[in-house]
């Protein structure tokens, strides 16, 4: 099986007999146990001096076996390599009208908490404020008081007591809250310590929206799980379900708690099923969910259309790079643009990363995550805005095609850029996409990414560094994700910083030789590419959570988010 996979023979059907010049169509099917989802269709079209086009690396390879006669015209090294080696699971691009296997779960996603049921008579959750317990208490029935006393419950925020019922079973639930920004956590523990049944929020706080709010957003967090790799253990079910009021509230903490979970979920997949083009088949499938029009650049196409740093940080891999481009709603609305690094693994390239800090890199397209995350959150809300996406998509490999330290690279911009270390490659793939999205002029423009070690020495990994052109901009999203407790601390663009990226053959180096205030250094390379852009910021995250708590399981995180949610939607909201 030259073309084919180790493990299972393929299968080739619907070739049309003869080929003249013209397009042929062709139907294959991959018989790959470790793909199962690429079955499709793929064209070769003729030119009548016997070359040929076709698209990606299976139908190339088809073709050079079906018609070996073929003249090859443009044969990259990429294609005669392939042919060479065989054998091997290789990667097609992705077919839209297939569920990829890391998105099959995604329409599930927190529906194993959320009771649909309506028939069914919810177990009360009631809601506590610690400093108000001892009143609360003073109203109860003496068996409730004895109950309490015996087991030394005192509302502590977080901390919660079942009361039994009349007949001795599940009665009530009592949580402890303090009603601040955090409150969303207070609730967070409650899916997963709850013996199995359906519970709702207790009507006592379907009035205060903002409250209600954040309990059902903690609920939801708080039933979050990543086991898609997992075998079922016939447990899925018996867990505690969430009956929650339908109102506002419970519909917003339901599209927060969503974006948030795509985000999470598009961190955790592990790089072998998140490349390059997984991220775009699952950029596309959001995009069908809600009417937005997704397409790509691919693989050499970024240097036709003048991508070329993005091109040059993604060659080095044999799976292709690319930009990722979703456009939602009215021309004519103000324009939002966001930009996600989206470095699907991040070895470091010929600066290769030591193991302990490469085992997390499948969290480095962590930013194109976030964008994606809040993408949802805007779409599902209907904001009415014109929002458009932008994630460069690569891997940073070594390989004999992989860029080099010292290499001098060109950029869409039109500057040149002398690697100074190919582990910089976030800043690098940025600039071509921001230099896009600087292009339209948007009202706002909004980038994350997962880019420098930097800003975790100086925040730790609880708090994303902020950088912005407007003081407006930064301080709202600053007071947001306080209010919100989805902090971000804006840290300086410091001009006299600037001249650090230097270089002595380039326009400028994509490091400085310094090894200090690298997070500035890096938010000033980007600077240099959304000059002029009215209202930019730049957030450096860890997309990723090192310890488990209620509602923030160790694994991928969205950050940052809500806070942006909120201004975007205070902003331009209806
Ligand atoms: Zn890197």
């Amino acid at each position: 099986m030259l073309w084919g996979c180790d493990t299972g023979p393929n299968t080739i059907s619907g070739l049309k007999a003869g080929f003249k010049s013209g397009l042929m169509k062709l139907t294959y099917r991959f018989q790959c146990p470790e793909r199962p989802y690429y079955p499709g269709k793929f064209h070769i079209r003729l030119a009548p001096d016997r070359s040929f086009r076709v698209g990606g690396h299976i139908p190339i390879l088809f073709a050079a076996i079906c018609f070996p006669e073929l003249l090859w015209t443009g044969g990259s090294r990429k294609i005669s390599h392939q042919i060479l080696s065989g054998g091997g699971c290789l990667t097609p691009p992705p077919r839209h009208n297939t569920i990829p296997r890391h998105q099959q779960g995604r329409l599930k996603l927190f529906d194993h908490i959320i009771a649909r049921d309506s028939s069914t008579n919810p177990i009360t959750i009631t809601p506590i404020v610690e400093s108000e317990f001892q009143s609360w208490l003073a109203d109860q029935s003496e068996t409730t008081k004895a109950w309490v006393a015996a087991n030394g419950y005192e509302a502590k925020r977080g901390t919660q007591l079942a009361l039994p019922g009349s007949n001795g079973a599940f009665g009530s639930v009592l949580i402890g809250y303090v009603d601040d920004a955090k409150a969303i956590w207070d609730f967070a523990g409650l899916p997963t310590s709850l013996p199995e049944g359906v519970y709702g929020l207790s009507d006592s706080i379907s009035d205060n929206a903002a409250l209600y709010e954040k309990a059902a957003l903690g609920l939801y967090l708080g039933g979050y799980r990543f086991d898609r790799y997992r075998k079922d253990d016939g447990k899925k079910d018996k867990r505690a379900k969430i009956a929650l009021h339908n109102n506002e509230a419970a519909k917003r903490a339901e599209n927060t708690a969503r974006g948030i979970g795509l985000a999470r979920d598009l961190i955790n997949i592990p790089a072998n099923d998140m490349g390059p083009a997984e991220l775009e088949a699952a950029a596309r499938a959001l995009g069908e969910e809600f009417g937005a029009r997704v397409s790509a650049i691919v693989g050499d196409d970024l240097l036709k259309q003048n991508y070329p740093a993005i091109h040059t940080v993604g060659y080095g891999s044999d799976r292709d790079p690319r930009l990722i481009d979703l456009v939602w709603g009215d021309a004519d609305a103000p324009k939002i643009t966001l930009v996600g690094k989206g470095v699907c693994f991040d070895t470091g390239g010929y600066d290769l990363k030591p193991s302990s800090n490469m085992l997390l890199m499948k969290k480095d397209m962590g930013g194109s995550a976030q964008v994606l995350g809040l993408a949802r959150m805007i779409m599902a809300a209907n904001l009415p805005v014109r929002l458009r996406v932008l994630i460069p998509a690569v891997e940073n490999m070594v390989s004999g095609r992989a860029y080099r330290p010292s290499d001098i690279l060109k950029t869409r911009k039109g500057l040149t850029v002398e690697v100074g270390n190919t582990d910089a490659e976030g800043r690098i793939v940025l600039s071509d996409a921001l230099t896009e999205a600087a292009s339209e002029n948007p009202e706002l423009i909004l980038d994350f990414a997962t880019l420098t070690g930097a800003a975790r020495v100086a925040l730790g990994l609880g708090l994303p560094a902020l950088f912005s052109n407007d003081d407006d901009l930064a301080n709202g999203l600053m007071e947001n994700g306080l209010a919100l407790h989805d902090p971000l601390w804006r840290l300086p663009l410091w001009d006299e910083y600037r001249p650090q990226l230097d270089s002595k053959a380039a326009d400028m180096n994509n490091i400085s030789g310094s090894p200090f205030g690298g997070a500035i250094i890096a938010a000033l390379f980007l600077d240099r590419f959304v000059e002029g852009a009215k209202s930019w910021a730049h957030i450096d995250l860890m997309a990723w959570n090192p310890t488990d708590r209620p509602g923030r399981p160790t694994g991928g995180e969205a950050q940052g988010i809500r806070a942006a949610f909120k201004l975007i939607e205070d902003r331009f909201g209806k």
